[in-house]
């Protein structure tokens, strides 16, 4: 994509009411935009990173069997009465049509997915099912401090699982709790599976946990194991598996997954056939993961003084290819010509690419925007290129350019 059609806009000062880094550089950068307290548009390059991680949530859940779906987010007050959570849940944004009813705005949907599963279902020959969606939720948040990691919109993947038996459900969850540290992977993430201090080797929940000063969360790690238990009631510092000291974490959470039970299937009376004719309620999982608190949590892990350095199978392009024009026209047709073919070349090779070909744009402050978006790798044509017939490349984080010619290029890139 050519830069210069790109909708976006730098700063080079900080937000004066963000006190969040993962905020501060998603805006300073150009991928999301303020518009209240825990409310923020995502603009193009912010969507593109969003799109990425669904995607690789996406391929993920497909390939366990899930389905993909779409449920409403205006929910009937009735629904949620049903389960007593339209007095308890704390955060839930209520509103109300020109007739009077009354209508919560999804921050969870088992309320509404329970009722449909019902519908769905009549025989165990019609479980398991596991149905998903990623979608935008709402939560009445008192306090949103953290940029994108507590917002009062946000967009969330929420899968539901349904089954015959509390082991089918158990069995199910360790089936995506590995899924979900291969998704967290593959966005760059090494997350920690941690659990309740319950002490439970069955846990009952999950959650998935990132490293990070910045981190609202605290956790007992076990480098030993690679598990940890969060800190509500955790009283022994100790490994409940090798003994082995624990180490206290500060963490972001951004998944989690849990074994249901029967509750929902009770509230809303969802039942099926078992083999032996008898009537039972159906068991059921919920697992979740927060994609723009994900988005948040990346830059948190993956920044440095000079801005972003995504991840390669999240970042908004695979390669920033930078035109450095000089005084001189003549060099400045050459370096056009080779920025262009170079750009034409590495779109028809599939490789995603951004192409800085702004001509009004000083080389110092494309470099410093450049570095500032952080995609992960750099070309640079210009008076090198001239010189040697080589590109300058490098990666984000690299400190200096290398001298590669365009065989070794696509090597790379490919
Ligand atoms: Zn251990």
């Amino acid at each position: 994509m050519l830069q210069s059609k790109v909708a976006y806009k730098t700063y080079k000062e900080n937000p004066s009411d963000e006190e969040a880094r993962n905020a501060i550089l998603l805006i300073k950068a150009g991928f999301v935009e303020k518009v209240s307290s825990g409310i923020y548009n995502l603009l193009p390059l912010g969507l593109r990173v969003i799109q990425k991680i669904e995607n690789i949530i996406r391929e993920e859940l497909n390939k366990i069997g899930c389905q993909e779906l779409l449920l409403t987010n205006l929910h009937p007050k009735e629904y949620w009465e049903k389960t007593g959570r339209w007095q308890k849940f704390d955060v839930l944004f209520k509103t109300q049509s020109q007739t009077g009813s009354e209508y919560s705005l999804a921050p969870t949907h088992e309320e509404i997915i329970f009722p449909l599963v019902k519908k769905l279902i009549s025989s165990y020959k019609d479980l398991p099912i596991a149905l998903y969606q990623i979608h935008t939720k709402y939560r009445d948040e008192l306090r949103v401090k953290s940029g994108l990691l507590r917002n009062r919109e946000f967009i969330m993947k929420d899968l539901y699982s349904f089954h015959r038996n509390n082991e089918e459900v158990e069995k199910f969850k360790k089936i995506v709790d590995k899924v979900y540290l291969k998704i967290f992977k593959r966005c760059g993430l090494d997350a920690i599976e941690t659990y309740a201090s319950g002490g439970t080797f069955s846990p009952f929940s999950t959650e998935f946990q990132v490293p990070t000063p910045a981190g609202e969360d605290t956790i007992y790690y076990c480098s030993n194991c690679r598990i940890a238990w969060n800190k509500e009631i955790m009283k022994e510092r100790k490994c409940k598996q090798c003994k082995k000291e624990l180490q206290e974490l500060k963490t972001i959470e951004v998944g989690n997954t849990f074994n249901l039970g029967t509750k929902f299937s009770e509230a809303f009376d969802v039942r099926y056939i078992d083999k032996d004719n008898k009537e039972k309620l159906v068991y059921a999982g919920c697992y979740g993961i927060g994609v723009t608190r994900l988005m948040g949590a990346i830059v948190e892990v993956y920044n440095d003084e000079k801005g972003i350095i995504w991840p390669e199978e999240v970042a908004p392009f695979k390669v920033h290819l930078i035109s450095i024009y000089l005084k001189d026209e003549k060099k400045n047709q050459k370096i056009k010509k080779i920025s262009y073919e170079l750009y034409e070349k590495l779109n028809k090779e599939n490789i995603e690419v951004l192409f800085d070909e702004r001509e009004n744009v000083s080389p110092g402050e494309k470099l410093v925007e450049s570095d500032l978006i952080g995609i992960p790798y750099k070309i640079v044509i210009g008076e090198n290129y001239l010189k040697y017939k080589k590109f300058d490349f490098k990666k984000r984080n690299w400190k200096y350019y290398k001298q590669i010619n365009l065989a070794q290029l696509l090597k790379i890139l490919k």
